[in-house]
């Protein structure tokens, strides 16, 4: 027994001097892979399915994916980054998803206020649009949009709007992710006056951008009181050809239930399942007038909701039911909606924000909408809603790499006790500090890397002029 002892003795010794002499060797072995970007922060919020909220986290990615999420020392021993950018008192979230807007409005921004929805599109939005829309206004608008957004920490947005094709050329350069539809409208609208004309400019545009890494091109009827039985199922034939998604917007004012009741004898949602709209890829805007039985449809369908909290509340549209939408099975994203008059902003805090407080005013009780809840209605279900789960909405491995960092350490943040709730209900806009998309550093929070500001905001004061003397020229000749 004495024997064997030494002997294991003095093996356990051999073993151990050949280890500590073969250590500098294997440790040189062990070299650190490439990669292109690590970032680090204090805090990270990574909106996996159990809602970890962790302490400090990088993350690594290379070739515009995640590639490594977990503690720095851990990640740095094993990834070698072309760039490193550490923000010690920040949180680190995936990038926001804005599952509702119209990017080029941003040139009309507060252009008429303090309106009804019917009014406010018929007598001032319907008319502005007609004398100025085109593509370099269209082109102007979303850079200002995309500008505001990257500054903002949104990294995938949603846009229902027309000449779609210079849409998704200014979001192709800013870097953005979008899913960019063409709007169906049953009257002459900027770029396609009938809807053969509709169809043949949308198919060129499905055509040009699909398979696009960031840009998904999508097809976008008004709404079921602007678009007829006809133009209905033609988007949805094209949509279904091309696998594209559909948007529009459905139920948003008690008005627009009452014309689609008189004219078709039941709601926007059964009518729209009638004809035969309802289906996948569908992400349905504010929802405010939904009944249970439509909620049930709509989840049926598998038809995604898109909640607009600020437009609503806005527009005097209404309160949209998203508790019991989500209760009955309905996928609900957040969305800012246009900047002419329903917001006007595109900030995604702002819509986390009021959403939260929205439902629980509605409710007459503040346990319905929490603030993890709200974050992942506007990351993973945001990016649920729009058909994108798989690439984005959350940090986790071989997803793509959007990413965004949020400052803490500021007079309306500190101090932190509950990190999903500072980041809802007390961060903003300008707090984001970082905007990376497919692994790009758009934003670095000192200039937008991919947009000339200077010169976007230039051009938005320029715009004004222009729509103003429009205008005036219109008041005139009446
Ligand atoms: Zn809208």
């Amino acid at each position: 027994m004495r024997g064997a002892t030494v002997r294991t003795a003095l093996v356990a010794a051999f073993l151990l001097a050949l280890s500590a002499a073969g250590a500098p060797a294997a440790k040189s072995a062990a070299k650190k892979a490439p990669c292109d970007l690590v970032v680090v922060a204090g805090h990270a919020l990574p909106m996996d399915a159990a809602f970890t909220v962790r302490g400090a986290t990088a993350v690594a990615v290379r070739g515009g994916a995640i590639v490594a999420v977990g503690d720095p020392a851990e990640v740095d021993a094993a990834w070698a980054p072309k760039q490193r950018i550490e923000r010690k008192n920040a949180v680190l979230l995936p990038g926001l998803v804005n599952t509702h807007g119209h990017a080029a409005m941003n040139l009309l921004r507060g252009i008429s206020n303090d309106q009804p929805l019917m009014e406010w599109l018929t007598k001032y939005i319907f008319p502005a649009e007609a004398k100025n829309v085109s593509p370099a206004f269209v082109t102007a608008g979303t850079e200002l949009a995309c500008l505001e957004m990257i500054r903002g920490g949104t990294t995938t947005f949603t846009d229902m709007y027309y000449y779609e094709s210079d849409v998704a050329a200014v979001v192709d350069r800013a870097g953005l992710r979008g899913v960019l539809g063409e709007t169906w409208i049953d009257f002459p609208a900027p770029g396609h006056a009938n809807l053969e004309e509709t169809k043949t400019v949308t198919r060129a545009f499905l055509e040009k951008w699909k398979g696009h890494p960031r840009i998904t091109p999508a097809i976008a009827p008004h709404a079921p009181y602007t678009c007829s039985r006809e133009t209905l199922q033609a988007a949805r034939a094209l949509a279904d050809e091309y696998g594209a998604p559909l948007l529009t917007h459905v139920s948003e004012t008690w008005d627009e239930q009452m014309q689609v009741r008189e004219k078709h004898g039941k709601s926007p949602t059964a009518w729209l399942d009638e004809v035969g709209f309802l289906g996948p890829r569908l992400c349905v805007a504010h929802g405010v007038w939904l009944s249970a039985e439509d909620l049930a449809t709509l989840a049926a369908r598998g038809v995604s909701l898109a909640h607009n909290p600020e437009s609503n509340m806005k527009l005097g549209s209404g309160i949209a039911p998203v508790a019991a939408a989500r209760k009955a099975g309905v996928v609900v994203g957040l969305g800012t909606d246009g900047s002419a008059g329903s917001n006007n902003d595109l900030d995604m805090f702002d819509a986390m924000d009021f959403a939260g407080k929205l439902a629980k005013v509605a409710a007459l009780d503040p346990t319905p909408l929490t603030a993890p809840e709200l974050l992942r209605m506007a990351t993973i279900e945001g990016a649920k809603a729009l058909g994108l789960d798989r690439l984005v909405g959350s940090i986790e491995t071989g997803k793509k790499a959007d990413l965004i960092v949020v400052d803490l350490g500021k007079a309306h943040v500190e101090p932190v006790f509950d990190l999903p709730s500072t980041v809802v209900y007390a961060s903003r806009a300008g707090d984001v500090s970082l905007t990376v998309v497919d692994g790009k550093v758009l934003w670095d929070g000192k200039r937008v890397t991919t947009l000339d500001e200077a010169k976007v905001l230039a051009a938005a004061r320029e715009w004004r002029g222009k729509v103003l003397k429009s205008l005036e020229t219109s008041a005139e000749k009446k």
